[in-house]
């Protein structure tokens, strides 16, 4: 067993620690918080020993009810791979603790690239973390790009790709965030940071991206151009697609317009939280105009990353290669192509039928 501390239990930290505790080969030896909320009461109520980021706050938590299993110190040394998931800027000051318990570790997309050795997609470099003291798993739009453009790449080839992100404003319990009733290019400048992201996963890519936020809160959605480097047609595209078990075409027939319906189908399908791990992809939407590829895709930005998470977790502990990684995932989560798959059907989904992962 792969004994995992969470340091930083909040949108990201919570899933991945429900994740972890579904894999057969893993056990979550605590998690990290800095403050006494809602979520604390959530890692208790699951099982997890909970432990504080400060010490001297150790006194709040038992003002509020809650025990403490010790500080994050002590989880970082009872753990064999920490999964650092506190807020963008904090995992890099907390590097020099996981090093000096020679504790690898696992950071997220909100570090910049150079706090870990490599940048993680499991589709498309699974290899590069093999064995490495620290990886980073790359954001949201990044792990969902990163999973569509691996297969295209060594498919067809990629001339050069284009993608406008349209992205949520905040996640829905960020009351803070926003815009709340405008559409902002955001950035203003091009390219937006998420090109150059997909550079530290593919060194080659030629690809633009273009950013804007507007006031929703349920998902990213992503508008693609890929110029093919051969020919292809769009059924090809969509066959190609839909063998990849973290990308889910979505039939027009489920008459599902939007990110709306798509948390409904999940929430319905007995998902946790409602979680879509995969890529949302239109099917309609795939079009090939000559050698140019279009596509629609939404992109749950709490969910898509965890799986990425737990195949971070073998390929820095060196258990597993990239296909036992995540088929042993995908089986755990119940992750088996998405809409055609456990989200129609939530019986197939064994990380909710044993109770494993109740819904919040
Ligand atoms: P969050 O704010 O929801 O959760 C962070 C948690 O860490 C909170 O519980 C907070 O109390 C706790 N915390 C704060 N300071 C801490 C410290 N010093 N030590 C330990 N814990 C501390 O943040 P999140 O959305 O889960 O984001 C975490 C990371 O994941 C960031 O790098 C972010 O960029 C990345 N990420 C977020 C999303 C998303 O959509 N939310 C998607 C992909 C990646």
């Amino acid at each position: 067993m792969i004994q995992v501390g969470v340091n930083g239990y909040g949108t990201i930290g919570k899933r991945v620690a429900d994740a972890i505790r579904a894999q057969p080969d893993m056990a979550v030896a605590g998690v990290a918080k800095r403050s006494p909320n809602f979520e604390a009461k959530v890692a208790l109520e699951r099982g997890y020993p909970l432990y504080a980021v400060d010490g001297d706050r150790t006194d709040d938590f038992a003002a509020a009810g809650f025990d403490t299993a010790g500080t994050v110190d002590e989880l970082v040394a009872g753990s064999d791979v920490v999964v650092d998931a506190t807020p963008a800027g904090i995992g890099a000051e907390n590097a020099d603790l996981y090093r000096e318990h020679d504790t690898p570790a696992i950071f997220q997309g909100g570090e910049d690239a150079d706090v870990a050795e490599a940048s993680f997609n499991a589709r498309a470099n699974y290899a590069a973390a093999r064995g490495a003291d620290a990886v980073r798993v790359v954001s949201c739009n990044t792990t969902g790009l990163s999973r569509l453009f691996a297969p295209i790449a060594e498919e067809f080839g990629i001339e050069k790709a284009r993608v406008t992100l349209v992205r949520r404003g905040g996640d829905p319990g960020q009351t803070d965030r926003g815009p709340i009733n405008d559409t902002l290019p955001d950035p203003v400048e091009i390219p937006s940071h998420h090109g150059p992201d997909l550079n530290t996963v593919f060194p080659d890519l030629d690809v633009d991206t273009m950013g804007m936020k507007v006031p929703a809160t349920l998902m990213h959605t992503h508008s693609v151009n890929v110029t093919l480097a051969s020919e292809a047609d769009a059924e090809s595209v969509r066959e190609l697609l839909d063998a990849e078990s973290r990308l889910a075409l979505v039939p027009p027939e489920l008459d599902i317009d939007g990110a709306g319906k798509l948390k409904e189908f999940a929430q319905d399908a007995g998902r946790p939280r409602g979680d879509c791990w995969e890529n949302c992809i239109w099917g309609e939407s795939v079009t090939v105009e000559g050698r140019d590829l279009y596509l629609f895709q939404a992109i749950h930005q709490e969910a898509d990353v965890v799986p990425e998470n737990v195949d971070a977790v073998r390929a820095v502990a060196d258990t597993a290669d990239r296909e036992e990684s995540t088929t042993l995932t995908e089986d755990a989560l119940g992750l088996d192509g998405g809409i055609g798959g456990s989200l129609r059907d939530p019986a197939r989904s064994p990380a909710v039928a044993d109770g494993a992962l109740d819904d919040d």
